[in-house]
């Protein structure tokens, strides 16, 4: 396969891998906190980090290029209040989309098929993932202060 679109797509298997660290990151740290049903939603999104890494994977390995894993760099511990940890989320999944579209570019301009067909995918993947992200955020921000809400919607998290 076209030696550029390779290249490209192995930088977002460890993009993909990256988020699905700094979900888990994010699960443990609500636990921490006590808030279970965010620490489901967040050990469900690393799964799903995961499984994006692998469909760009398998992509790799049927066009007969080369996979080569790179480092991952450690996410923070630490993520304020559950507003704050779903601003990020939100701000993240924005960059993400971001490299996404970089992607895609660099399979257009290598006239690269079959990649930009597979990204299509990634592509609506991530209008969802900033909309769920961006209604967590505004809910959040919604209860504010008040305990009663944060229960509720913690509630609410744990049947993701
Ligand atoms: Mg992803």
């Amino acid at each position: 396969m076209n030696k550029r679109v390779e290249q490209a797509i192995n930088d977002q298997i460890q993009a993909e891998l990256y988020s699905a660290y700094l979900y888990l990151a994010m699960a443990a740290y609500a636990e921490d906190q006590n808030l279970s049903g965010f620490a489901n939603w967040m050990s469900k999104q690393a799964g799903e980090e995961q499984a994006h890494a692998l469909k760009l994977y398998h992509h790799v390995i049927e066009r007969g290029g080369r996979v080569v894993l790179q480092g991952i760099d450690a996410p923070p511990a630490d993520y304020g209040t559950a507003l704050e940890m779903f601003q990020e989320v939100y701000i993240h999944e924005q960059k993400v989309t971001s490299l996404i579209h970089a992607l895609y570019e660099v399979a257009l301009e290598e006239k690269d098929y079959a990649a930009q067909s597979m990204l299509t995918w990634f592509i609506d993947e991530q209008v969802e993932e900033e909309a769920s992200a961006s209604e967590i955020v505004a809910q959040l921000e919604m209860v504010g202060n008040k305990p009663q809400g944060l229960l509720m919607l913690d509630r609410a998290l744990a049947s993701r």
